[in-house]
């Protein structure tokens, strides 16, 4: 039915993991590092289909249609944006590979991360990828920022290929009382794909430098706009998606404030961005979700990765809130944004206890010092001897027994505990509860960055980790 709304659209991209061994940690796809030697190394710049007549129309956002005149320029330009976009598709459906000229990539001096606080930023209308390189792979229409658009089409081999699961592993279909929803056609382990997808639009949304009553007054225009881009498929397809706010607003933003997913932050842009996808924006809500979506900026794409195991005939679950807040907070955000009372087991039970127990992960998670890849709470047990072997496995244990209970596995910081206990195990030199603990590290790695940073190769054999035997080396 719905994700998250385009205002509190939030989620930013999770820290780097740590990686089993020197705790280095290793980029994650999707992470936005421009230029960086990650996407040197890979792809080359020459591979990249381009259309050498970019149609990109900046429209300065003085000229946001508050009167008569600046609607007629304005509707003037969005007739010229649909024409430069129709020969766009025209040129770019015949697939002719043009390589790029030399030249074409910004150098670092042209890259600009972030717009000024200074600069009114200019909402650009335009397709990304740039061209259809592959048979039926679909564009996403985007409403960005200056700038963006140069930034993500200067990543080396930008669009990387993706492909989905086959046979696919889920469908839509009707939910009882609630709507339209995604269910799991075959079991499907944590860390695994369930899909991925070209979302049908996508949004840059808010930024410190741009203050609400310059842009968000008027995204209802700015997003009729890009709705009026879309082929006519996707158009349908966004069409068909629910809207849970009636009549308070125009149709085509209550569409955009129910099925937004936060994507995080893109290339060239220091603010938010949001996108609805035809099929991931279906995914009902839960207080204990079973997957979790990530944006990856080099595919174009969301991908949508089961968190805990999904039984064939389940529902596929993701949060819209956050879940470590009380029950009653959680529903009041719930029935304000999207309408709906939400009846997950945490919120049907009515207890304390759940309550309680999310309270004391949120505190935990607030408390805890570990930073990118450096974890001072290990890092200090493994070196003082004074403080006893299992401190660090209790502590764990403790807070994976609140996750569990809780059904709670979203995010960094919950992989973290996981990751924690394994690395203890493997300081003491416990081989079985090493290999226990490192699978599930591994398997919630994959959940929450699409990749295993490292883990699998000390699931096949835990002393292939630098954390092996640590607590038993003599200082
Ligand atoms: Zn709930």
């Amino acid at each position: 039915m719905t994700t998250l709304d385009l205002e509190s659209s939030a989620k930013v991209f999770e820290p780097r993991s740590l990686r089993p061994g020197q705790g280095n940690g290793t980029m994650q796809r999707g992470s936005f590092v421009p230029l960086s030697k990650n996407y040197i190394t890979r792809g080359s710049p020459g591979a990249v289909s381009y259309h050498p007549h970019s149609y990109s129309h900046p429209l300065p956002l003085s000229a946001a249609p508050t009167s008569p005149v600046m609607n007629s320029a304005l509707l003037s330009l969005i007739h010229q944006i649909q024409l430069h976009d129709s020969n766009h598709r025209v040129t770019t459906t015949s697939r002719d590979k043009i390589k790029v000229p030399s030249g074409f990539l910004p150098s670092p001096e042209h890259y600009r991360p972030a717009i000024s606080k200074d600069i009114i930023p200019t909402p650009l209308w335009t397709t990304l990828p740039h061209c259809i390189l592959r048979e039926g792979e679909p564009l996403t229409d985007c409403l960005l920022r200056a700038g963006m658009k140069e930034t993500i089409l200067s990543i080396p081999g930008f669009p990387y290929p993706y492909t989905n699961p086959s046979p696919q592993r889920y469908k839509i279909k009707p939910i009882r009382g609630k709507g339209i929803g995604m269910v799991a056609t075959v079991d499907i382990d944590v860390g695994d794909l369930i899909l991925v997808e070209r979302p049908l639009v996508l949004m840059a949304i808010t930024t410190y430098a741009v203050p609400p009553e310059s842009y968000l007054q008027q995204p209802a225009r700015l997003q009729e706009i890009l709705i009026e881009r879309l082929q006519r498929q996707e158009y349908e397809e966004f069409f068909a998606l629910h809207n849970c706010k009636g009549n308070t607003r125009p149709h085509i933003q209550g569409i955009f404030d129910t099925n937004s997913i936060g994507i995080g932050r893109l290339p060239g842009f220091d603010g938010q961005c949001g996108a609805v996808c035809k099929d991931i924006s279906r995914v009902n809500h839960s207080c204990s979700p079973n997957a979790e979506w990530r944006f990856d900026v080099e595919t174009f794409t969301v991908a949508l990765r089961a968190i805990a195991p999904i039984k064939n005939s389940e529902q596929v679950f993701v949060s819209y809130t956050d879940s470590l807040r009380p029950r009653a907070e959680r529903q009041k955000h719930l029935l304000e944004r999207y309408k709906f009372e939400c009846t997950c087991p945490s919120c049907a039970s009515g207890s304390h206890k759940s309550d309680e127990a999310r309270m004391t992960l949120r505190l935990i998670n607030e408390g805890d010092k570990c930073e990118d890849h450096d974890d001072p709470m290990l890092r200090d047990w493994v070196h003082d001897r004074t403080k006893p072997d299992d401190m660090i496995l209790v502590k764990c244990h403790k807070t994976i027994d609140l996750l569990e209970s809780e059904k709670y596995y979203r995010g960094a910081r919950c992989v973290l505990w996981y990751q924690r206990l394994a690395k203890a195990y493997c300081a003491l030199e416990d081989e079985d509860n090493a290999r226990k603990w490192v699978q599930k590290a591994a398997k919630l790695a994959r959940a929450n960055t699409g990749h295993d940073a490292g883990w699998d190769a000390v699931v096949k054999n835990p002393k292939n980790t630098d954390w092996w035997g640590l607590r038993r080396v003599k200082p």
